[in-house]
């Protein structure tokens, strides 16, 4: 028996919101097999698991009244390697930015427009985690999950897993996949995606004029530095709401009182708004309520100052989702999972 189990355990240092609940019990997974320990713990004991990575895109709303299980899994290996191109396996407890710069660190491209993002590998496809114009579903090759309902591991392939914006089949089969271990497929041909409006920008303004991936990694961090609070320092779990996507109907209308409004043209003749531009508009940017606010600098970002619980922080996500819906007829819907 190698798993430790714990009794009444504070998450604060779990998650990056830093909201103080307990879990009834809690666990760290370094192999398949505590894997397997911690789910027949659960079941002799008729308790809940939660698998939890690096607690970046959760919101707890009260103590976890189960097994929380968080994943410390380690290893990264190259398991195919041909023509300039590798597959690379990381496994799930692995944390994603050390992940991305050791990757680049080999000469391997295709994560560094993913640089700086918190959390762990097994939780990537979870949301299919994306920004500056590139997704995992972009350099994906498979991955290995364990069934929780029946015991057995199964492989997913890019069409099995269902990626859409934010979004993905694990997302909706709640609770039944605990993913082991990711694959990429990289490339030592930089395949380099600048079209994000504010990337080429910071390589200009860094005089780079032939960028490598490792200089997007590096402008990219830069970027996000600069507008994103740190929850080491300010507690918060990115983007609070997806951006929504719209009818073009819809957005034509917002723009006529609107006509700054920032809108993407999507497939279908749909529309994605740039939520944090709604918030800021309706006037809530750098508000605060106790210790509950909107960042000062990136209005899609609720933050923790200190003591807010995770009621405080609903409650401001749903008192801005009504002001929103109200103002400009768009529904947000909320990015982390909520527990
Ligand atoms: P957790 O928060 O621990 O878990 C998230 C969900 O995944 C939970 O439902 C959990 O049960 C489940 N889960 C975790 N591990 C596993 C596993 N091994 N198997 C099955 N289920 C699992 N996201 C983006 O997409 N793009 C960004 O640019 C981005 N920027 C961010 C910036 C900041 C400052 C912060 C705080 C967050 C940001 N995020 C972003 C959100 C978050 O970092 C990602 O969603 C990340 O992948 C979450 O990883 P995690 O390990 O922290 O997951
Ligand atoms: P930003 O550059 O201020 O842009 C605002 C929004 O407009 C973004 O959310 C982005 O949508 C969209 N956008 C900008 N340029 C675009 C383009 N060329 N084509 C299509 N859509 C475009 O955004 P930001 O808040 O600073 O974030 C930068 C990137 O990091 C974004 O990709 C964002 O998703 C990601 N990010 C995510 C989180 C999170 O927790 N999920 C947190 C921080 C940053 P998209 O979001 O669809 O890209």
């Amino acid at each position: 028996m190698s798993l430790q189990i714990q009794s009444n355990v504070s998450l604060k240092p779990f998650n990056t919101f830093g909201v103080d609940v307990r879990a009834r019990f809690f666990a760290e997974a370094h192999t398949d097999s505590d894997v397997r320990e911690a789910l027949a713990y659960a079941a002799e004991h008729e308790l809940e698991l939660l698998v939890v990575g690096g607690g970046s895109n959760l919101l707890l709303t009260a103590d976890i009244d189960a097994l929380v299980l968080r994943m410390a899994s380690r290893g990264i290996r190259i398991t195919h390697e041909d023509c300039g191109a590798a597959v690379v396996e990381a496994e799930a407890g692995e944390p994603w930015h050390p992940f991305v710069q050791e990757m680049l660190a080999r000469g391997l491209s295709g994560l560094e427009n993913l640089s700086l993002i918190p959390g762990t590998v097994g939780a990537a496809p979870m949301q299919n985690i994306g920004a500056y114009g590139v997704e995992i579903k972009d350099v994906f090759h498979s991955l290995v999950a364990l069934d929780r309902q029946t015991g057995e591991l199964r492989e997913f392939s890019l069409a099995d897993c269902a990626f859409g914006y934010r979004d993905s089949v694990f997302k909706h089969e709640t609770g039944r996949w605990l993913i082991l271990r990711v694959r990429f497929n990289l490339s030592f041909a930089a395949r380099l995606h600048l079209d994000y409006g504010p990337v080429r920008q910071k390589l200009e303004e860094q005089g780079i004029k032939e960028p490598t991936p490792l200089h997007v990694s590096r402008a990219i961090c830069a970027i996000r530095s600069e507008k994103l609070p740190d929850p080491a320092v300010l507690g918060n779990a990115g983007s609070f709401f997806k951006n929504p996507v719209v009818t073009a109907a819809l957005a034509e209308r917002i723009k006529q009182t609107h006509p700054g409004l920032v809108a993407y043209p999507q497939p279908g003749g749909l529309m994605k708004l740039a939520a944090g531009w709604l918030i800021e508009q309706a006037g809530w940017k750098g508000f605060r309520e106790g210790d509950a606010g909107v960042h000062t600098l990136q209005s899609l970002v609720l933050v923790n100052y200190g003591s807010a619980s995770g009621h405080d922080l609903l409650n401001l996500a749903r008192r801005i989702q009504a002001d929103i819906l109200e103002r400009f007829g768009v529904s947000l819907e909320m990015e982390p999972n909520l527990y």
